[in-house]
């Protein structure tokens, strides 16, 4: 295997591996360790460039370094990706080749799951390196982490509807769900439970019959439809950049509030939704649930999910902060939590 080191400015380590016995090709950028190892799991996409994959790891383990910074987690932030179709590099020896790429960095970056990945083959990768979280329970990990970040988007939107409208109750509220994949389902299903109206959509005719099973009362619209929906809250699960320029006119909620990472196109539509009236839970600060129940099972030495619940139901106390300080400067409340977690990030290296 070559391993080559990018140099990146911001960025601690930036690696590059290439493996022609497994044909992996693959990335790991570790953005930030002051708070601790860099944690964030492995993607698997099929980029048409090695730039896009630079770009997406780049990206999104700045992301899990601010993500872990408010949600206190005690790591850093960190990502994976390798190069391929899911369909041909999910294969034993890729996964393996990847687990000693893992290693090589020493327990600086650990990993876990994400957009194609799955517990199992997380398990061939842990054959290489103690460095990867999220295992099955049954092997002493926390096992899939979208149930508890489903509790903490639940949370979230209760803190939303109590700054929005006063009460936090979603008895009789309208939240409209954008995806009904695993986070969504889990929020859905309190929501329910809570006496909310639920107005839901997805592109995968399985995931809706699973959904309409289970909870007949659940109304579905056209994927393209949810941004028309009159609700008191848009609840993305599904893709990021879906606060934009074609969609922010649309939109009919007096909240955003759901599971999906980089909700907004770019930082300047947070902006618009402020001047609109419309309030916006940054997706990095209620969506951290998964990550925190993560993080017990590696900083507190051994999972125990009743640390994981009391820590998530902390998410409340971090939107209520982020939203008292947006108010107090004037600013989006994206803008207050990314200034607060890197605020966070450098009061620490001090
Ligand atoms: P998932 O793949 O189980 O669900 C996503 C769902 O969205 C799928 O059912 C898919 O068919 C649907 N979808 C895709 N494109 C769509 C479209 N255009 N319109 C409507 N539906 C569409 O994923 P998940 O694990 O439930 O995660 C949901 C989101 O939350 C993702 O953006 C993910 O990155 C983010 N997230 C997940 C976790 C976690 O713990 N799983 C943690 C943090 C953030």
């Amino acid at each position: 295997m070559k391993i080559r080191k990018l140099d990146i400015e911001n960025y601690e380590t930036v690696v590059h591996a290439t493996d022609e016995e497994t044909g992996l090709n693959a990335f790991i950028g570790v953005h930030d360790t002051t708070l601790g190892p860099a944690l964030g799991g492995l993607r698997i996409w099929p980029y048409e460039h090695e730039e896009d994959a630079l770009t997406d790891v780049l990206r999104l383990s700045k992301g899990m370094s601010y993500k872990s910074a408010i949600a206190q987690t005690g790591l850093g932030g960190g990502k994976s990706v390798i190069i391929g179709d899911p369909k041909v590099v999910r294969n034993p020896e890729t996964l393996r080749a990847m687990g000693r790429f893992i290693d090589s960095l020493d327990g600086k970056y650990i990993t876990a799951e994400d957009v194609n990945t799955r517990v199992v083959d997380l398990e061939f990768v842990r054959k290489e390196t103690r460095w990867v979280t999220g295992l099955p329970i049954a092997k002493g990990g926390s096992g899939n982490p979208s149930p508890y970040t489903g509790f903490g988007v639940y949370l979230g939107i209760r803190t939303c509807l109590e700054e929005a409208f006063g009460s936090d109750d979603p008895k009789g509220r309208h939240i409209a769900v954008q995806g009904v994949g695993n986070v969504a389902q889990a929020v859905i299903a309190r929501l329910l439970e809570a006496g909310a109206r639920v107005t839901a959509c997805d592109i995968n005719l399985e995931r809706i019959a699973t959904v309409k099973e289970k909870h007949p009362e659940v109304e579905f619209v056209e994927p393209d439809a949810i941004y028309d929906v009159e609700c008191d809250v848009f609840s993305p699960h599904a893709l990021g950049a879906v606060v934009n320029d074609k969609t922010i006119d649309r939109l009919r909620c007096q909240v955003i509030a759901g599971a999906a990472n980089n909700q907004l196109a770019e930082v300047r539509h947070g902006d618009v939704l402020r001047e609109k009236g419309i309030l916006y839970a940054p997706d990095f600060v209620i969506n951290a649930g998964g990550i925190i129940n993560v993080s017990v099972e590696f900083v507190e030495g051994g999972y125990n999910e009743e640390v994981a619940l009391a820590k998530i139901a902390n998410i409340q106390n971090a939107l209520k902060s982020t939203f008292a300080m947006a108010k107090a400067e004037e600013t989006s409340t994206n803008r207050a939590a990314i200034f607060v977690a890197k605020k966070i990030i450098a009061d620490n290296k001090a």
